[in-house]
């Protein structure tokens, strides 16, 4: 089971730098980040991430259980979309739900993001997909996001945004950025007459390196 370092600083750094980079807007959106006993450290609901503090962040068991939190304050209510990860895959230590303005865009097409930039499948392990709707706050979100997110660091949660996984809060932002220039230069490259494929051998190859590294670090 993958877990993270100093969770705690962790999390807020990355809540942090999301806002930095327009990631998210006022409180929404939700970092969690697993701790070497299994339980996880998430943002709560609710909370401005400029305003966002250490003591705000809310420990949850892996069934959602709160196990500590300061009062007033609890866990976000996208929390089951992050406990789904969490159980789907032993090798992750953080998750990243965000509402990004262009990968938005794609999500509430129901198109995925072609990996047609060089080295996206490196960080991504390919196309990210677009799961299948499930209101918010249901168990489908998660139960979705886990079938559209295997093999891949992101998917695209239909008619809402975000979600991406990976070893370290800070490893899943840079992920969730780099979804997020993707699919706005997609969206351009559309209007210049569409994307040319990378050959799929060359995509594959950086498939490989994105499962080699997801194993490795
Ligand atoms: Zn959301």
């Amino acid at each position: 089971m993958k877990f993270v370092e100093n969770p705690e600083t962790a999390v807020l750094a990355a809540a942090k730098d999301m806002l930095r980079r327009g990631l998210v807007e006022g409180t929404a959106g939700n970092i969690s980040a697993r701790r070497s006993d299994g339980n996880l450290v998430i943002t709560p609901s609710s909370v401005d991430y400029a305003d966002m503090a250490l003591d705000d962040l809310v420990l949850v068991d892996p069934d959602g259980a709160v196990l500590q939190a300061k009062e007033g304050r609890m866990p976000s209510t996208e929390m089951q979309l992050h406990l789904a990860c969490y159980r789907a895959f032993d090798d992750i230590g953080s998750v990243i739900h965000s509402h990004p303005v262009w990968a938005t865009m794609f999500a509430i097409a129901h198109q995925p993001i072609p990996a047609c930039v060089d080295e996206f499948a490196v960080f991504c392990g390919g196309d990210v997909r677009c799961t299948e709707y499930a209101a918010s706050g249901t168990p489908d979100v998660g139960v979705n996001a886990v079938k559209a997110l295997e093999g891949r660091g992101a998917a695209l949660i239909a008619n809402h945004g975000l979600v991406a996984v990976g070893p370290r809060p800070d490893k899943v932002m840079h992920i969730t950025a780099l979804v997020e220039r993707t699919a706005q230069i997609v969206w351009g490259a559309r209007t210049l007459g569409g994307p040319v494929p990378i050959p799929e051998d060359v995509n594959r190859n950086f498939a490989g390196v994105y499962s080699y590294l997801r194993a490795h670090q």
